[in-house]
């Protein structure tokens, strides 16, 4: 699309009035119509010039500052709105009948909103140019120790921004609608021309929406999206390490005018346990069992991680510090699975009656507790 003079465009000379460019578009516009041409790319493009031009040139205080770009010959790259390279607005929805009523149509503000009609009238105001992905969103989630291990699924409850279901994004008040911005013409962008140059920046009337909203919705006071208490079920994989992430695509915060939503990242934190510790794929802990039952042998349950309790014969004349392995009730993680270690510390009574004082002191007496 090379259109590089918007009087040619219209075919009308640089001083025509207002009246005449509006009725060389409308004949224009009608006969390079996208659905009067069917299939046409040649006629789409001259279309698509014609209306950049229009957009342009029906527009006084736009006409003003394209022309004075002409007398200073400065590129028309990039001008105003509908321009070469710019927003490939909301004019591809026009119908041709809207074409029909103009007419009657007194003002350019009336043409205008026609032109955007399609835009406006769709339920995500802003023009398709504006569709952004939503942020990522990161969050920390506490996992207990035994989950952690052995994985399994979790239940997260995050206050997450999600799509305002009263309005469904648009930010309007229910039976209301976003109204094209008329100072970017609902492109959310403008030209400024600085030094000679043609500058966009967003538009500051709208944000950057291209549209504005006269009756904001009373459910997100017109943001489009409320903060709701989102459950995520998360499934944690065996063996996760602590700080390491999990990402849920789509789990993030929603797009803007339709685009996709953003990503959920979990940092995973894992809780200290009071019973276990972790050594790469082997688990550590620690159990007390009395003198008595390390002199004469005992059997102990031993808590896993595994949501189960394993018994373990622990011999007549363990010493404290022995150490036994549960083997196999370790971390499974990439196919090796590491085991359980259970350390024996042995307790004596921090008192004694007067007579279990006596039995031990007999005991004393004995060769085997000489030593
Ligand atoms: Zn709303
Ligand atoms: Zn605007």
């Amino acid at each position: 699309m090379a259109a590089t003079d918007y009087y040619k465009a219209l075919g009308v000379p640089e001083g025509a009035s207002a009246g005449d460019i509006k009725k060389a578009y409308r004949k224009l516009a009608r006969q390079f119509h996208p659905d009067a041409n069917p299939g046409d790319p040649v006629a789409e493009d001259r279309f698509k010039e014609i209306s950049a031009a229009y957009q342009v040139l029906s527009d006084p205080e736009k006409r003003r500052q394209y022309d004075q770009m002409r007398r200073f010959g400065t590129g028309m790259g990039g001008f105003g709105t509908g321009a070469p390279g710019g927003q490939p607005g909301g004019w591809q929805r026009i119908d041709l009948e809207d074409f029909g009523g103009l007419g009657g149509l007194g003002g350019l503000g009336d043409l205008f909103a026609s032109i955007f009609g399609g835009g406006a009238a769709r339920t995500r105001g802003p023009a398709a140019s504006q569709r952004r992905s939503g942020p990522d969103r990161h969050v920390t989630v506490g996992v207990s120790f035994p989950v952690a291990a052995r994985g399994g699924q979790i239940s997260v409850t995050l206050p997450l921004e999600a799509e305002c279901p009263e309005c469904k994004g648009s930010g309007a008040e229910p039976g209301t609608s976003a109204e094209p911005c008329p100072q970017c013409s609902g492109t959310g962008q403008i030209s400024l021309v600085q030094g000679g140059f043609s500058v966009q920046r967003p538009c500051p009337r709208c944000y950057g929406r291209g549209v504005l909203i006269k009756n904001p919705c009373r459910e997100c006071g017109g943001d489009g999206s409320v903060t709701r208490r989102r459950r995520v079920k998360v499934r944690i994989p065996a063996g996760i390490e602590d700080g390491e992430k999990i990402r849920l695509r789509g789990k993030g915060e929603p797009g803007v005018s339709g685009g996709p939503p953003g990503d959920l990242y979990l940092s995973i934190q894992i809780k200290p346990d009071r019973f276990f510790r972790r050594d790469g794929l082997d688990i550590h802990c620690t159990v007390p069992i009395s003198a008595v039952q390390a002199m004469l042998g005992t059997r102990i349950r031993v808590r896993t991680v595994h949501d189960k309790k394993v018994e373990l014969a622990i011999p007549a004349g363990t010493q404290g510090g022995t150490r036994f392995k549960l083997k196999g009730q370790g971390i499974t993680k990439s196919g090796k699975t590491g085991d359980q270690f259970v350390e024996i510390t042995i307790t004596v009574p921090e008192e004694l009656s007067d007579e279990e004082r006596a039995m031990v002191e007999e005991l004393g007496q004995r060769s085997s507790f000489k030593e």
